[in-house]
């Protein structure tokens, strides 16, 4: 299959193409030339398995362009999503059981399984550059650690970000490069930015992008929602995401319209509601992040938004049947994760959490809802009473992360010393 840019449709690339790039040329962002409805008939009958999903959808997407597709997608997940119930008409989506114990690891995974092919068939050496607030960071970074012939450049800001994601960062060492931005998340994305731009080290490094922007992120997004729902099946399922940059809830309407019966969808985020204003008018007027404890979710320009106004055909009308935006705040979030631990002993993370309050509110009679769970909440025990705290499962990953020497290097916000750094690393 051909991917076009939202901008351009005369400009098509193969998957290859479009994940080196990143960005069309035009500024646009990549998606499948072609979605028609498609039929997948999956031998397994009863407890499918996540991988058999996997590959038949990314034979749909990439066609012959890999050799072994089967052993890509094998490679890629060593790990699977978990269907949990919860009550009658409500499915949790467990999508937190990666190495880097958050969903983005569905997308960083396959991604560098893609690239490390690339590298090989091609026998060049990459550098995947990257801003992280946080999840982004970890689950790239573990993905992409020991792939030869390519190196890993990730920047964070001092002190916006977690200990234990930091560690999961700095304690990796070999190809894993971080840079420690004494700035803003901001600050880290406009070094990047500028990076890409910059032909001279672009070209020496053969840069890549691992932001939500590739659609080599987007694609395997597809294959959980197409596997939660052979698991459940049910009418009317309603699909509810955790949004920040819509990655996440794109996936999910490329399913729906692939064909997945998919009645609606929920995109619930924290107090930064963008996408809320958004669907109102087509406009988005505020502009400053606040910080919440739903981190991974602090985003006011969702970097998809353009690939779902491109998928809706520019028509908000029609993209107000199929979705609703719902905005939960800090308090409401840690109410619903104790009410949800009282009454069935299960404990959501903060994002997660935001998506099962947006469902409680906004659930139709007759709906079943399947709600995203996007991160473990061990990652996040801080913001949970002493009484809950103790009850974590800590995973060993983690647990071992927290000894490590960390190394990084840490320098002011200004892109002449960055790149100066750069070029002295490679
Ligand atoms: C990144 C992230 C999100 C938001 O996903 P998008 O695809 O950017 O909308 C939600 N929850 C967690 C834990 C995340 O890391």
């Amino acid at each position: 299959m051909k991917f076009i840019s939202t901008r351009n449709k005369f400009n098509k690339k193969n998957f290859s193409e479009a994940v080196i790039q990143g960005l069309a040329e035009d500024g646009g962002l990549f998606v499948p030339e072609n979605i028609e409805q498609k039929k997948f008939n999956f031998k397994t009958k009863g407890r499918i398995s996540f991988n058999e999903v996997a590959l038949e959808i990314a034979k749909h997407f990439l066609g012959n362009e890999f050799r072994d597709l089967k052993k890509i997608v094998n490679k890629a997940f060593d790990f699977a999503p978990e269907v949990v119930r919860l009550n009658e008409f409500t499915f949790i989506l467990e999508l937190f059981h990666g190495p880097s114990l958050a969903f983005k690891d569905f997308g960083a995974r396959f991604l560098s399984e893609i690239i490390s092919e690339i590298a090989d068939k091609k026998n060049i050496n990459f550098t995947i550059l990257v801003a992280t607030s946080g999840d982004t960071g970890s689950a790239v970074a573990k993905s992409f650690f020991g792939k030869n012939g390519i190196n890993v450049v990730l920047l964070y800001p001092s002190n916006k970000i977690t200990i234990l994601q930091r560690k999961q960062i700095t304690s990796l060492g070999k190809n894993i490069f971080p840079f420690e931005i004494k700035g803003t998340f901001d600050d880290c994305q406009n070094l990047v930015k500028r990076a890409f731009l910059d032909n001279e080290l672009r070209k020496r490094l053969n840069l890549i992008s691992a932001n939500s922007i590739n659609i080599g992120r987007l694609i395997p997004q597809i294959f959980y929602y197409y596997y939660a729902f052979e698991r459940v099946s049910v009418d009317n399922a309603v699909f509810v995401v955790p949004s920040g940059n819509l990655g996440n809830l794109t996936a999910g309407i490329l399913a729906k319209k692939m064909g997945l019966k998919i009645s609606r969808f929920i995109a619930a985020t924290n107090s930064n509601k963008a996408f809320k204003e958004y669907l109102k008018d087509g406009k988005i007027t505020s502009v400053k992040v606040v910080q919440t404890i739903s981190n991974a979710m602090d985003v006011m320009n969702p970097s998809n938004l353009e690939r779902i106004e491109y998928l809706f055909n520019y028509d908000l009308f029609r993209m107000n049947e199929v979705i609703t935006a719902y905005s939960v705040t800090d308090e409401e979030t840690l109410s619903t994760i104790e009410q949800i631990y009282l009454k069935y002993k299960y404990l959501l993370d903060p994002h997660s959490a935001t998506a099962l309050t947006a469902w409680r509110n906004l659930k139709r009679k007759g709906e079943t809802g399947i709600v995203l769970a996007t991160a473990h909440p061990a990652k996040f025990i801080n913001i949970y009473k002493p009484s809950i705290a103790k009850t974590i499962d800590f995973p060993q990953s983690l647990n071992e992360v927290l000894g490590k020497n960390e190394t990084r290097i840490i320098i002011e916000n200004n892109y002449k010393i960055f790149k100066k750094e750069l070029l002295e690393l490679f």
